[in-house]
């Protein structure tokens, strides 16, 4: 049996398209590292990330619900898990590079804060917090005991760009950014019908119309219309009329669900949580564990990094051990 790295080098170069990005002309690690004999660098990264401590975390993260008993519910993993099957689908569509875009879909999210919007919101107050920039620091820095993942080029900046300013600079890049938005809107539509925060009828007429009424046909024409769109060009993209439907069924989903509706009823206490752990650790730097505190960045980057590994579940155990006093036990 030769090399199956090679062989997998191969089969890109025969089946991907001229525009994909290929496993042999990555730009490389930070620190470099001999190849594998059998996975690809980017099948590597997929591994990396997975086995990782941050993405066994993303399973007790508010996606946006907060700390849903229900089983069903979406958290931020099951969240990243669906991105990561729609972004694997358009690339196969588009012949791009599927392990590509899995290893930047599963590492999009590793930066979030315990619940969700709220909690990057509390720690905005203090210093400039971006749930993408953070996924970078994971990767670079926090993981595998503040050694980081050196994971390549591509990656980490697919990872880094899924979001805010900046276009990322690979099409399986820009294929996580739509499958991003696709998964979300679709699974958060889904799981505000299970919570009773909206009606199967409450969505506008035109979206079914366009999309289908379930889950499945919604994302399925999503996809299609993105894949047909985009084939042989060097952008991925909606239709102009299916974009123009995206972007409004995001606007109907941020004033129905995200805003103000009873799902985010127990968002201030939230808030009010972050901000107490914060005050609390950027007046105690000695009491964070001593992997951060030995990093040597400002104190308020390493409140913010410490606050921000943190699980919804921790979270409010910390909040509880710090703040709420015990009862006097039995002797
Ligand atoms: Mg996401």
């Amino acid at each position: 049996m030769g090399c199956p790295r090679e062989s997998r080098i191969e089969i890109e170069r025969q089946m991907l398209s001229p525009l994909a990005s290929r496993a042999e002309l990555s730009k490389g690690r930070i620190k470099p590292e001999p190849e594998c004999v059998i996975r690809t660098c980017y099948q590597r990264d997929i591994d990396r990330i997975t086995h990782s401590k941050t993405f066994r975390r993303l399973k007790h993260k508010t996606q946006v619900f907060l700390q849903p008993e229900g089983d069903h519910y979406r958290t931020r993993l099951t969240h990243t898990l669906e991105v990561a099957r729609i972004s694997r689908t358009i690339a196969r569509g588009l012949k791009l590079n599927e392990d590509l875009t899995e290893a930047i879909a599963l590492g999009h999210d590793l930066g979030h804060t315990p619940f969700g919007h709220a909690g990057e919101g509390a720690l905005n107050k203090y210093t400039k917090f971006e749930h993408n920039v953070q996924s970078l620091r994971v990767v670079d820095v926090l993981e595998y005991d503040y050694k980081g993942m050196n994971l390549t080029h591509e990656v980490r900046d697919g990872i880094l760009h899924h979001r805010g300013v900046g276009t990322p600079g690979t099409l399986e890049g820009q294929v996580v950014q739509l499958s991003d938005k696709i998964a979300y809107i679709n699974h958060d539509i889904d799981d505000a019908i299970r919570g009773g925060v909206l009606n199967i009828e409450d969505i506008p007429k035109e979206f079914v119309e366009a999309f289908g009424k379930h889950h499945g046909q919604r994302i399925n024409s999503m996809v299609t219309d993105i894949t047909a769109s985009s084939d042989g060009k060097d952008k991925v993209a909606p239709s102009k009329a299916v974009g123009a439907l995206i972007k409004s069924l995001r606007k109907f989903m941020f004033d129905n669900v995200y805003f103000g509706s009873t799902a985010k009823a127990e968002e201030g206490k939230a808030v009010d949580m972050i901000a107490a752990l914060y005050e609390y650790y950027i007046k105690n730097i000695d009491k964070l564990p001593q992997g951060i505190r030995g990093l040597g960045c400002s104190e308020e980057q390493m409140v913010c990094d410490y606050i921000s590994t943190m699980t919804d579940k921790y979270a409010i155990y910390e909040y509880d051990r710090l703040f709420v006093p015990k009862g006097w036990g039995i002797r």
